[in-house]
């Protein structure tokens, strides 16, 4: 026996790793030919009375979560909930962008982590996350979006991070298909060019991340909707699901959209609301775009997938729901918004369009740690902008759960910055660019 997170002991030891077949060229030739099929990424295991730690949420942030507290901290003792599929959230709808050119310091570094984590990935899970580092490109039509350009870019710079602010000759090499005459409604002035930046296969992410966490030991529940969650002098003693209730000291809530639902049930009142954002994809087209292009002023963006379809999205719905409908009034005004930025792109047919829900704090920044109850912790309000996250919070959640100390990395984004009057005021960076 040896000793789980709360400090008592716990029936599940330090285990060995759980094998996992090795994905390679080699491999693939050899299972063809001998016509054996890949075993599934993660086991389908029966509910246990209880579990070290409970993780609700199967996106990327209850997903990494459980591999890095495996991988970490010898932590195996560990179930993910998810009400529905893996990546059903946000972390199967979105755009998939990832970068680190935020404006706040405490962002940066974050992101700068985040970006650090994605880039050995593929590698670490043996999983083919198909990172794209294309760059990224933030426009700028105004003085005043000119100036905040030249913020991010310094703040940037001084940490570390890949940014500068070009001019629109060095714009139209990057992105020949844009307009940068000075005829159009909003000329282009200049743009924040941030060359680590890019896009990744989500989907990918989210299985690699599984399968990670399932060989560390972590169970995967799918159609495992949690329901209450028990509170006892303080502190949480267990979650009561669709399937049976789970004893446990230790409950994550990693929900997103659904993430104030969960606290509710804690007795947590967070400061966050749930608004949809949609996004659309076109026909693929050849390959002519190569960064990622947004446009705060226009509430555009879009990036080529590697298979020519254009990807395109803009900024939450101005309302607050549940709703993953999409709205003609949405692709309208994306249309016509990226028709200003790429006149070329009027015949290209959209394929598809989409929503997700998004958990927007006050300051467009997330809340990761403790809560009023003991042994309950968000890691939540991860917006418009969380994706680009999943490695590190998953990393930095993992120590704070294992350690009871708050890492120095998301110390900022604490619950109690609410009560403090400590706002982060990430808006500049985050609201269209995600
Ligand atoms: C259209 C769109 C585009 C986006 N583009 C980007 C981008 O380009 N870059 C970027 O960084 N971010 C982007 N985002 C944001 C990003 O997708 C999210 O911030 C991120 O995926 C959140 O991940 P998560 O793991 O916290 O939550 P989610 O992936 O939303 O997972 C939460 C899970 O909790 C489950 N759940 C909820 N309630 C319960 C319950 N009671 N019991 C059990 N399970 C429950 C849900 O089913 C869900 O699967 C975008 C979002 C959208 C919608």
């Amino acid at each position: 026996m040896s000793t789980d997170v709360s400090g008592r002991s716990s029936r599940f030891g330090p285990r060995k790793r759980i094998p996992k077949a090795r994905y390679s060229a080699f491999g693939l030739l050899r299972r063809g030919i001998a016509g054996k099929p890949w075993p599934p990424l993660w086991r389908r295991c029966e509910l246990a009375k209880s579990y070290d730690v409970v993780v609700i949420g199967g996106g990327v942030h209850g997903l990494a979560l459980a591999y890095y507290l495996g991988r970490n901290h010898r932590i195996h003792n560990v179930a993910v909930l998810e009400q529905s599929y893996i990546g059903s959230g946000g972390s199967g709808r979105n755009t998939a962008i990832i970068r680190s050119n935020y404006l706040t310091p405490e962002g940066v570094r974050f992101y700068q982590r985040s970006v650090k984590l994605y880039e050995n990935l593929a590698a670490e899970l043996n999983f083919n996350v198909m990172f794209a580092q294309r760059g990224h490109l933030t426009l700028a039509h105004s003085d005043a979006s000119l100036r905040t350009m030249r913020w991010r870019a310094e703040v940037n710079k001084l940490i570390g991070v890949d940014s500068e602010v070009i001019g629109p000759a060095e714009i139209a090499r990057l992105a020949p298909f844009l307009d940068v005459s000075t005829r159009t409604r909003y000329p282009i002035l200049g743009a924040l060019y941030h060359p680590p930046g890019g896009i990744i296969r989500h989907d990918a992410v989210n299985w690699g991340f599984a399968r990670g966490a399932d060989a560390f030991g972590a169970e995967i529940h799918q159609q495992t909707k949690v329901q209450d969650i028990e509170v006892e002098s303080g502190r949480v003693t267990g979650v009561v699901t669709n399937r049976g209730r789970i004893a446990t000291p230790i409950v994550v809530n990693c929900t997103a959209g659904w993430c104030t639902l969960i606290a509710d049930m804690a007795g947590v009142r967070l400061p966050i609301s749930t608004s949809p954002l949609q996004a659309a994809v076109t026909e693929p087209v050849k390959f002519f775009l190569d960064p990622v292009v947004v446009s705060g002023s226009l509430h555009v963006y879009v990036s080529q997938t590697d298979r020519g379809e254009l990807v395109f999205g803009a900024s939450v719905d101005p309302f607050t729901s549940y709703s993953t409908r999409g709205s003609l009034a949405f692709t309208e005004e994306l249309a016509g918004h990226i028709l200003e930025l790429m006149p070329s792109l009027a015949r290209v047919r959209v394929l598809r369009q989409w929503a997700g829900l998004c958990d927007m704090t006050p300051d467009f920044s997330p809340i990761m740690g403790p809560t009023p109850v003991e042994g309950f912790y968000v890691d939540v309000g991860w917006g418009t902008y969380g994706y680009k996250a999943g490695p590190v919070s998953g990393e930095q959640m993992a120590a704070l759960v294992a350690t009871h100390q708050t890492p120095d990395l998301i110390a900022p984004f604490g619950f109690d910055r609410f009560a403090d009057g400590r706002l982060l005021g990430e808006k500049g960076a985050a609201s269209v660019g995600h």
